[in-house]
Formats: structure tokens, sequence, C-alpha cells
């Protein structure tokens, strides 16, 4: 991907008109010139260092050309796009590597602890907490460690309901491979086109379908990862008394404890039939209590997601259709498994909504949501084009703090940013809670990266004292940590800098990134 903008040029669209009128009326249109392609700074990393790893990983496999480098530099987060569409790369790799399987990983680690080379391991780049902008002083140079040779599907095990799969994989690329044995992972984040099975397990990524299929982390029952000190084979078992989960303690990992390598996942039969429908409730906290009681009553589906009001209103949730939309709340509701199963459920679920109020507006924009379900990122692109800043920023708590957390960012949000629109929804649920995501739109005007860090660390803010996560699933790269290691106490950061120091003496891995 390119580093000012998201996915596929061929498939970036210019704003709707109906959004253009909206963005007019709410932020003026300030068209942007299109940007020229940021420089990346020299290669600063010795030749003969250079000459190591390409006699580890082959002379084809590391690049030091300024395209292949500029397009594995961060992430995909607003505040990269800003700094890319500045001209700003200044922590563009030196090289990139890329190893072909778990030995050409394990020897780039041992060559580059043993002469302080940096490595960030990339797998899709969509990263949007700075999980990828490591810091190089004190290191002889950075290196991005890409995973796209690994992209094997590994094992099949119908019996178990199991497959392992390399790290590489785009979700695409894994969800065909597993297809072919009329499998499916399930997993669909809305970075789901680029993103990658080694990205989805070390930040612990969770789908729009995260309702029927569970988040990511739940998904995995066994890992291989390469650390500078050694290899780490986890996960022999469904489940065991033996000692703390260690698989715990790489999932999350943002590739700063070890370079995962093959991840074992629980996999279900491809569904044969799917089913979304849309529903309307008076208000969010109505269309809440709905989600909680389908929670709480085991009768989840595959999918479910409520919009605010706002969000509604303006429709981010079917971005072809905005400015059309219903008052109140509207509520994605999806069924996919066999067609008895689909039918059942959906009566069930229909019976509990209707007897709490909503109001069943049939399958069009459920439709809708599906077909417009991996857009919203170009919609980023399309709205900073114009001079209008857009970012979403994520959080989790129990149902009982819901409606005060909800308030609160809402508050520290708009208490930062004269005039945004702030939207809301819910699309992963818990017996126990929820997450909230909230999308912000504001003029962007002349210097908007300092605005949104100020916002953001109000919100953030916000989060902690409200007592919930600083992050549900987008993870803590180095934007959250000032936040994580107020969540997890001195001893919680004790901890972490404890493992570090054991499996990366050195601290090769990530410097910078996630251990406060
Ligand atoms: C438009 C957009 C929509 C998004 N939607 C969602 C969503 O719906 N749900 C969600 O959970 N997230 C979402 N994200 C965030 C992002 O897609 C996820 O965090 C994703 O899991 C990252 O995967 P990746 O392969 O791109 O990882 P990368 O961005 O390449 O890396 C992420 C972090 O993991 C580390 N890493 C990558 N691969 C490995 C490995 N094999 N071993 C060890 N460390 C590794 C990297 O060093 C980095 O710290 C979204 C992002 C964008 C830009």
């Amino acid at each position: 991907m390119h580093p000012t903008r998201w996915g596929d040029p061929a498939a970036a669209a210019p704003l709707p008109e109906g959004a253009r009128g909206l963005i007019e009326l709410a932020f003026g249109l300030d068209e942007r010139a299109a940007e020229p392609d940021p420089e990346v700074p020299p290669v600063a990393l010795a030749a003969e260092l250079l000459d190591g790893l390409r006699t580890i990983v082959g002379v084809a496999h590391v690049l030091v050309d300024d395209d292949t480098r500029r397009r594995r530099t961060r992430g995909k987060s607003t505040p990269d796009l800003l700094r890319a569409r500045a001209g700003e790369l200044s922590d563009a790799p030196d090289a990139v590597v890329r190893p072909d399987g778990h030995d050409e990983v394990a020897a780039v680690l041992a060559y580059a602890a043993a002469h302080r080379i940096a490595v960030v391991p990339f797998g899709g780049g969509t990263c949007v907490t700075g999980g990828l902008a490591a810091r190089r002083d004190g290191f002889a140079g950075l290196v991005s460690l890409d995973l796209v040779r690994m992209k094997r599907l590994l094992a099949v095990d119908e019996v178990s309901m199991t497959a392992s799969l390399e790290p590489g994989l785009r979700g695409p690329e894994a969800e065909a491979l597993l297809a072919e044995h009329g499998l499916t992972l399930g997993h669909f984040p809305q970075s789901f086109e680029h993103a990658s099975i080694g990205g989805f397990a070390a930040t612990r990524s969770s789908g729009q379908s995260s309702a029927g299929y569970g988040r990511f982390d739940a998904m995995v029952v066994g890992l291989t990862a390469v650390t500078p000190t050694g290899d780490l084979e986890l996960g022999s078992a469904p489940a065991t008394a033996a000692g703390p989960d260690l698989r715990q303690l790489l999932l999350g990992s943002e590739g700063t404890l070890g370079v995962i390598t093959s991840v074992t996942v629980r996999v279900r039969r491809l569904p044969v039939e799917k089913r979304y429908d849309g529903w309307r409730w008076p208000s969010f906290a109505e269309g809440t209590a709905a989600m909680r009681t389908l929670a709480q009553a085991g009768l989840l589906p595959t999918v479910i997601r409520l919009s605010d009001e706002t969000e509604t209103a303006i429709n981010l949730a079917r971005p072809d259709q905005i400015g059309r939309s219903e008052p109140g709340c509207l509520m994605v509701v999806g069924y996919e498994d066999t067609a008895e199963a689909v039918a059942a459920k959906h009566d069930a679920v229909t019976t509990v909504l209707s007897g709490l109020g909503g109001t069943d507006l049939g399958e069009e924009p459920g439709r809708a949501w599906v077909a417009g379900r991996f857009a919203a990122p170009y919609l980023r692109d399309s709205l900073l084009d114009v001079g209008v800043l857009v970012e979403t920023l994520e959080t989790a708590t129990f149902w009982s703090n819901l409606d005060r957390l909800y308030s609160d960012v809402k508050d520290a949000l708009d208490g930062e940013l004269d005039g945004a629109m702030v939207l809301c929804h819910i699309s992963h649920v818990y017996e126990t809670g929820a997450s909230l995501y909230f999308t912000v739109a504001a003029k962007a005007g002349d210097d908007p990266l300092p605005r949104w860090q100020t916002a953001k660390a109000a919100a953030s803010d916000a989060i902690i004292a409200a007592g919930a996560t600083i992050t549900h699933h987008h993870a803590v790269g180095t934007d959250h940590k000032p936040w994580f290691a107020e969540e997890i106490g001195p001893v919680g950061v004790r901890v972490l800098r404890a493992v570090k120091a054991e499996l990366d003496p050195v601290g090769v891995l990530n410097p910078g990134v996630l251990i406060p």
C-alpha cells in the first residue's frame, strides 16, 4: 500500500455526491492538491551488514529501493497518513528483509541481535497505533521483516477442526485456502483485505463477525514464535491446566517478544446461508439494552452492530447511503450458518428484538452494510482530500459502565475539537460488556496532527478515568503506551519488562513499541 493512502488504488473512489454536499455544509470543502511521493532518507545500515542479511535470505530478498522502503514505513492511522502526506517518512526502514520460513526468521533475528539491528515484523502494514514505528536510536540500523513470502496453509485437521497457517497470509488468501477444504476462519475485520494472520495474532484483532466467530485471540489454539533467545511452540491441547497460558504472552505482543511464524486456529464449516437484517431503535440506549439481552440469553447472531443517533444520521455504516438514513438508531443483525440454523436463530432473535421495541427493517439495510463493509477506509482518503480529518478510536467496558464511558469519551472529543462530528457504534459484544467504536470527523485546517493528538489524549484520559480499556482491538503500539501503563499498573509494567529482557535481551525487536 502507498504510505499516503489506504488499499488498492483501483478500488479508491471520489466522495459520493450526497456525502460531498453534507461535508460542504458541515465543514466547507478545502480541496487539497495531490501529494507527491514522500522522500525516504538514505539507507543508514552498513553495506557489510546488508550483505550479512543477504547471505541468510538471498540477494533478491533484501530490498533497499526507495519505493519498497516507502511502502514499509509505519501503518495506516490517520496521523500516519497525515505525516506521509506532509512528506515526512523519516522513520523508513533501511532495508526490507523477506525471510521464507521459520528457520530464516530465526537466523535473521540471531544476526540482528549480534549486530544490534532493530527489527520491525511486518504483516499487512494496517496497524493504526504506531506499532510499526519503532525507535532506531542506539541501533546500527532498522529493517522491516516482511513476512510476505510466508503464505502457506501448513496443515488442516478436519477432525479437530483446526488449521495451521503461516503469518504472511492476508485475510482473503487465508480464507481462499481454507475454502478449498470447505472451511472458514470467520475473521473479517474492516482491514480484512490487507491485514495478515500474523498481524491478527500479534494485535489481538477482532472482526466484524466476532459475535458469532469470536475474537482472533479466542480462535488461536496454538502458535510458533521465534525469539532472539530461542523458539516457543505453544498450544498442545484444546485446554490445559499446565500453569499460566504462555500463548497469551505472544498474542498481543506486537512484534516485541518474538516473530510469530505459524498460528493454529479453530476453523468452522463454510456457512451455507447468510442473512443480514436491519433493525431500528428509538434510541442508542434501547438498542444497547437489546444487545445485552441477546448476549446474556446466549442468543448472539454472527454479526451485530448498532450505530448511535449521529452515526445513523450520517450513516457511516453505509457509506454509499450517507444522508438517506431513517431517524433513531440502525442495528445490523447477521446470521451465517446452515439454512436450518440461520432460520432458527433468526426466528429466536426476531422474537426477542420485536418484544423489546425494535422495528424490523428487513434485509435491505443489511445488504447495504455488506456491500460497503470494507469501503469506509477509502472514504477517509477522499475526506482528507477535501480537508476533513477522520479518525477512529475504540475501547471496551462492562455493561454497567457503558453509558458513562460513552458520554465521557464523547464529551472529551467534543471539548477538544470544536465543530467536530463524533459518531459511535457497538460491534463487539460479550455477556459481560461491549466495545465502543468512535469515528471523529473535523475540519482539518492547516495543522491537523497536533489538534487530533490533543483530542485523542483527552479521550484516552477519559477512557482510563472511566475504568475502561485503552484498546479493545487496535492494540497498543507506541500511541497508547502511557495509558496502557496506567491500565496494567507498575507491577504489570515490571512483569512485561522482565519478559522482554529474557526473550530479547539486546532489545532488537520493535524497540519502543508496546512495552512501557
Ligand atoms: C482501515 C482500517 C480498519 C481496521 N479495522 C480493524 C478491525 O475491524 N478490527 C481490528 O482488530 N483491527 C482493525 N484495524 C487494525 C489492524 O488492521 C489490525 O491491528 C491488524 O490485526 C493488523 O494486522 P497487519 O497484518 O496489518 O499487521 P501489521 O500492521 O503489519 O503489524 C501490526 C503489529 O504486529 C506486529 N506483527 C505483525 N506480524 C507479526 C508477526 N508475524 N509476529 C510478530 N509480530 C507481528 C507488527 O510489528 C506491529 O507491531 C484496522 C486498521 C485500518 C487501517
